[in-house]
């Protein structure tokens, strides 16, 4: 998604200071009548990374849509942090699939945000170029989708989101169709870029090791309708890196949230 989104309705209220996103008693209800979310309460702090992890169907995807704006909660508050002075959400979103052109090149795919929001060309350009630095593809700017790995679509997918410096990255299973050494490596260039950017990350997953590897916090959903089940606090030291990928610390955190996604599914299967 390009840019800051419309308000769908009424004033999109700011969540207060040191918030980028509020939930409060957020439910939807979709016009099939399938209950998929909520009620949710959650609250995400600006520059914090949070991962939402849930089983397929459990309202994921819904919950990135209604902090994005690109659909209504049914009943509850949604509100996302202001940008800067202006009223409006700053936020950038990559979905799955790396959704490109596939009829124009690497640099064009990045340019389209700027373009609809009439960037000037010359401005548009450099911060192409940066987004293209950022993610490691300056090399690939002329390159067409199809010659690209599926590693290398998902960063040309990430630059588009960059590109117009958002101050929340929503991300909705970005690297699930990748090969585990190919997401590792986007796992440690994410990391990487959350830190130098400080963007604020809410990172929806159904790998409780991704989840663990990558988080600060990570919220464990029940199958729908989707709610909180619990939240782990995952307080490794930072910078992560492999290494704390095979230590003893990860594996007892990826224990612990198994644990509680095995018992939020369980629950509501017994219910
Ligand atoms: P997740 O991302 O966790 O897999 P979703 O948010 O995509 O879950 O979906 C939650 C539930 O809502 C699912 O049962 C799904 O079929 C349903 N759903 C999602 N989008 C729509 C829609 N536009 N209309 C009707 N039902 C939907
Ligand atoms: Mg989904």
């Amino acid at each position: 998604m390009a840019g800051p989104a419309p308000a769908l309705s009424g004033v999109d209220a700011d969540p207060g200071a040191g918030v980028a996103v509020s939930l409060r008693g957020v439910t939807k209800t979709y016009d099939s009548g399938v209950v998929a979310l909520g009620p949710i309460d959650l609250e995400v702090r600006k520059g914090e990374f949070v991962s939402l992890l849930g089983p397929s169907g459990c309202g994921k995807s819904t919950a990135l849509r209604l902090i994005a704006g690109l659909s209504a909660p049914t009943s509850g508050a949604v509100r996302v942090a202001h940008h800067g002075a202006q009223a409006g959400r700053s936020i950038g979103f990559v979905f799955q699939e790396p959704t490109l052109m596939p009829w124009t090149g690497v640099r064009e795919n990045v340019r389209l945000p700027l373009k609809l929001a009439h960037v000037p060309q010359d401005e548009a350009d450099a911060r192409v170029a940066e987004a293209l630095a950022q993610v490691g593809l300056a090399e690939f700017a002329d390159a067409y989708p199809r010659e690209l790995s599926g590693g290398m679509k998902m960063r040309v997918s990430l630059a588009r989101a960059l590109v117009t410096d958002p101050d929340i990255l929503l991300m909705d299973e970005p690297f699930a169709a990748l090969d585990e050494i190919t997401r590792f490596k986007l796992n440690n260039d994410l990391l990487a870029l959350w830190r130098s950017l400080s963007k604020t990350v809410i990172f929806v997953t159904h790998s409780v090791f991704e989840s663990v590897y990558l988080s600060q916090r990570v919220i464990v959903m029940t199958p729908r309708p989707g709610r909180i089940s619990a939240e782990f606090r995952i307080d490794a030291a930072e910078p992560r890196t492999e290494e704390f990928r095979t230590s003893v610390e990860y594996a007892a955190h990826c224990r612990a949230v198994s644990i509680a996604l095995g018992r939020a599914s369980g629950e509501k299967l017994a219910s």
